[in-house]
């Protein structure tokens, strides 16, 4: 757990994956990422399914709800998921959060391993929200992504995640650039790696932080303009985004938490004495 001010933050692993580094490291040189982050002999490296819980006024807010427990047997192999510890609804569980005392739900974006958990699978074999007394946020434009997909992003926006929720009249959807969604907790529009990607910032007590979602999947990405992942669809829109962002961090002093990431979960940016802008990493031990 770490304090923002007033606000108390838990982050829980939903699993961890292991995928192709060239899909999480693009046009970057293997002999520069793998320095950071080895790869193992089929070339794959780990990347864990971050979710955000957010304690503030009396309220419970859940912040990206990993890949979830719909997945075939084939899904599960495609993605190497490893899921020690019970996923989101484990980590939820030793918080003593019941599933109904989830007030919101915010989805950075509506690919498959953000919003899995939305919904889960009745004893009837039915999908059903997961948190039946939440409201769920994501952006309007990357709903209308979602709901018509095209031959790229049809693998990863699976109507299964959010349509039950349209259904059930729990589904908000956000427009603009900024939104106050609960006292200094604020969903901003962050396009790049999807045009209607959202991440949520944080202000409590002159504090700050920034749930980055996959405007920066790892912390290197964050710290390296040039650095983004292939599933980027806008990887130019993605730059010029970390570029405000990067300032905004250096500015603020904000804990920087990131989706992916299982070596930097959390950091600040410092510039480093070289001058370029460096992840320090923020001990959040993950329930
Ligand atoms: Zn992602």
């Amino acid at each position: 757990m770490i304090t923002i001010g007033d606000m108390h933050l838990h982050l829980i692993n939903d699993g961890t994956t292991y995928v192709d580094a060239g899909g999480v490291f693009g046009l970057v040189p293997r002999v520069l990422w793998r320095r950071v982050m080895p790869p193992d002999d089929e070339n794959r490296v780990p990347m864990e399914l971050h979710c955000l819980v957010i304690r503030t006024g009396g309220r419970t807010i859940v912040v990206d709800t990993g890949l979830g427990d719909k997945l075939t047997a084939k899904a599960r192999a495609i993605w190497n998921l490893d899921r020690p510890d019970g996923g989101l609804p484990g980590g939820l569980s030793r918080l003593g959060i019941a599933p109904d005392a989830v007030d919101l739900v915010i989805n950075t974006h509506l690919h498959g391993d953000h919003c899995g958990g939305n919904t889960r699978l009745d004893a009837a074999g039915a999908v059903v929200p997961a948190f039946p007394g939440a409201v769920y946020a994501a952006h309007r434009r990357e709903y209308e992504d979602a709901a018509h997909p095209n031959e790229r992003t049809r693998a990863t926006y699976l109507g299964d995640n959010f349509e039950p929720l349209a259904r059930t009249g729990q589904l908000r959807l956000l427009d603009g650039e900024e939104e106050e969604l609960a006292p200094g907790v604020f969903a901003v529009r962050t396009p790049g790696h999807a045009p209607g990607h959202i991440s949520v910032r944080l202000e409590s007590g002159g504090e700050h932080a920034l749930f980055v979602g996959d405007m920066a999947s790892y912390a290197v990405h964050f710290a390296r303009l040039g650095w983004m992942t292939a599933y980027d669809v806008e990887p130019l829109v993605t730059l010029e985004t970390k570029r405000r962002w990067q300032r905004w961090a250096l500015a603020t002093n904000a804990l920087l938490i990131f989706p992916h990431d299982g070596q930097v979960p959390a950091g600040r940016l410092r510039l480093a004495e070289d001058g370029n802008p460096q992840v320090v990493p923020v001990p959040l031990a993950r329930c």
